[in-house]
């Protein structure tokens, strides 16, 4: 920790264009995590980087400057059932969507702050 802020980086994928990017998040509190900045990464570089290990449990929202999805714009996320986090593509509750890293369909709901992480293997 530097500064007193602890920042970590998840990734994310675009359910429009299918591209994998960075999403810086800064701790705000215990179990609050404010997402700050998007940027496009490589899934390799990720790798390297260990961003495909970042796990995150709380509350999540984004600052008033968050950019959206590098591609799509989108300022929210859908966190899959395999704990991954997706664009927000879907019309509102209830909409479709298909998870763009284990492929897996589902209705969207409320993330319940239960946390996330990149990993996808536990
Ligand atoms: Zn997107
Ligand atoms: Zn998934």
């Amino acid at each position: 920790m530097t500064n007193g802020i602890e920042a970590t980086v998840a990734l994310c994928k675009c359910g429009k264009t299918h591209k994998v990017y960075g999403v810086r998040f800064e701790k705000a509190g215990k179990k609050h995590w404010k997402y700050t900045w998007a940027f496009p990464i490589k899934e390799s570089t990720a790798k390297h980087e260990g961003y495909d290990k970042t796990s995150i449990v709380g509350v999540i929202e984004p600052t008033n400057d968050y950019p959206g999805c590098p591609y799509c714009k989108a300022q929210s996320f859908v966190i899959c059932s395999c704990g991954r986090l997706n664009c927000n593509n879907t019309s509102g509750l209830g909409g479709l969507f298909t998870c763009e890293w284990c492929g897996t369909t589902g209705k969207l709901g409320i993330y319940d702050g239960s946390g996330f992480d990149s990993s996808g293997d536990r």
